[in-house]
């Protein structure tokens, strides 16, 4: 069944920062974004705000431009058999291929685009959690034209018995973010804890904004009320490796995201 697209919005509280007074110059003001960036049509829409809600005396971000938004459908997830064959050596792991190198490629190429825009004249920090993003991050990083900053959080959740899970923080922020602007990198966004978790961390340290990108988004299991402002893929309810993403620490380093089969895990 194709992956279900969806739309989201930046709220007032994650719009980034103001733009530097030289990029504010060149741009209009008194716009808010709402990226419609999962949805199958890359898509910007504008909305007048006061210049209120960007802070007091900030200039609000300024309008993009949708002409230069690449238009096209996000991946499709292929049941087994179906259209993306397994490499013959991950056929014992994997029931299928989700996501190709191809369209890893391109939607990652979109994300860049989209972020270099939003940030531009930005005082920019990438924070990405360890370690899933590592592969998804290398590729993004090297496509944002923007003078950006880098850091690391490290945050695992272990299983208390079968019901509670603890977030335990196992690497902090060396970077100072008060008063810049933040973009959370994470793989995936699942339940929602790890995300709420650490936004909540971020914001207490005083961030102009704080907004999440994450590679994947697997809505059908969400508790937590949170959303990313960015996201690669809409997933189904499957567990999913590779691109980074792990099983016991294994399959990171696959090039695609390949549907793990349900028989070697149990959960
Ligand atoms: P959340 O806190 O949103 O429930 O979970 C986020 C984390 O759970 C992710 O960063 C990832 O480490 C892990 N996770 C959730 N779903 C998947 C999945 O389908 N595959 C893998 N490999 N990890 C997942
Ligand atoms: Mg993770």
């Amino acid at each position: 069944m194709p992956a279900k697209t969806k739309t989201t919005r930046a709220t007032s509280e994650s719009r980034p920062g103001p733009r530097s007074p030289a990029a504010s110059a060149r741009r209009p003001s008194s716009v808010r974004r709402q990226a419609r960036i999962h949805s199958g049509k890359a898509h910007v829409a504008e909305a007048a705000t006061s210049a209120g809600e960007a802070g007091p005396g900030l200039t609000a971000p300024a309008a993009p431009t949708t002409d230069n938004w690449p238009v096209h459908p996000l991946a499709t997830p292929h049941p087994a058999g179906g259209g993306n064959a397994v490499p013959p050596q991950w056929r014992a792991d994997l029931l299928d291929v989700l996501i190709t190198e191809a369209q890893l490629a391109r939607r990652v190429q979109e994300l860049a685009r989209a972020l270099t825009h939003d940030y531009v004249g930005r005082d920019l920090t990438v924070v990405a959690l360890l370690t899933g993003t590592v592969v998804f991050l290398a590729d993004l990083l090297r496509r944002l034209a923007l003078p950006l900053r880098l850091d690391f959080m490290g945050v695992s959740s272990y299983r208390e018995g079968t019901a509670s899970r603890e977030l335990v923080f196992t690497k902090e922020l060396r970077l100072e973010v008060r008063h810049r602007d933040v973009l959370l990198v994470d793989d995936i966004l699942d339940t929602g804890r790890t995300l709420l978790a650490v936004k909540t961390r971020l914001a207490a340290l005083g961030p102009r904004s704080v907004r999440a990108c994450v590679l994947l988004d697997k809505p059908a299991r969400r508790v937590e009320p949170v959303q990313a402002e960015y996201a690669g893929f809409t997933v189904p309810d499957v567990f999913v490796v590779g691109y980074g993403l792990d099983f016991a620490e294994r399959y990171r380093n696959l090039p695609f995201v390949g549907i793990l089969r349900p028989d070697l895990y149990a959960r």
